[in-house]
């Protein structure tokens, strides 16, 4: 078996994070960013034991955005990084049998800037949620598990002494979508890696994961 190659697959192509393998720096003027609306509602997550340990958890309901812009591309970003696809490239992903993935509705309740003249028919927008597990990050990243809250789960750990999303194949699902604990980056395979550059996906940038320089942003 071939050691499998990651991606992270990310809004921007910010070159702080190394150079990427994808995407166009410019995306990120051309097309803003998308608020959440008041509707968004997340669950808190409270320690019956330490009150310094509550922390939002999962979102309870489906996205509710505003846009920036009418001027989209094929995919959107909010600003807390939630990944939002048009619907043609929901249609182009499901021909496809990636896992890892599903998608929810988003409710785009308004855009602030209407640039075209003509007024065509906003695509309906939906959240790619990201549901496969790549486990903890790989031990070579000098990441350990420092603290475990028995009480609610909370977990700390240490800060990573080198660059990299490396996965540790052994703990990863084998899903095609998945995250590494406990970062939010989301990492894809090398198959949606060409099905991204194969549809030229507009307003998405991908960084090899083992070069994807974020370690310094914890010193
Ligand atoms: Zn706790």
């Amino acid at each position: 078996m071939t050691t499998p190659f990651f991606f992270v697959f990310r809004s921007q192509a910010d070159a702080t994070f190394g150079k990427p393998v994808y995407g166009e720096e410019k995306w990120a003027h051309r097309y803003g960013r998308a608020e959440l609306g008041p509707k968004c509602f997340y669950e808190t997550i409270k320690c019956p034991e330490y009150v310094a340990h509550m922390r939002s958890g999962k979102r309870l309901t489906d996205l509710q955005v505003i846009l920036s812009s009418d001027n989209i591309g094929d995919l959107v970003w909010s600003w807390s990084n939630d990944c939002i696809i048009t619907e043609r490239v929901r249609q182009l992903l499901q021909a496809q049998d990636f896992r890892g993935y599903i998608t929810r509705p988003v409710e785009v309740i308004k855009i602030k800037k209407k640039a075209k003249t003509i007024m065509t028919e906003l695509p309906s927008l939906w959240e790619l949620v990201v549901t496969g597990s790549g486990g903890v990050i790989h031990e070579a990243s000098g990441v350990r598990l420092k603290y475990t809250c028995d009480k609610c789960g909370l977990r700390r750990y240490s800060n990573p002494t080198q660059d990299g999303i490396l996965v540790d194949n052994n703990q990863w699902d084998g899903t095609d979508f998945f995250r590494v604990e406990p970062y939010g980056y989301i990492l894809v395979s090398e198959r949606v890696k060409e099905f991204i550059s194969h549809n030229n996906l507009v307003n998405c940038a991908l960084f090899d994961s083992t070069k994807f320089t974020f370690a310094k942003s914890f010193l």
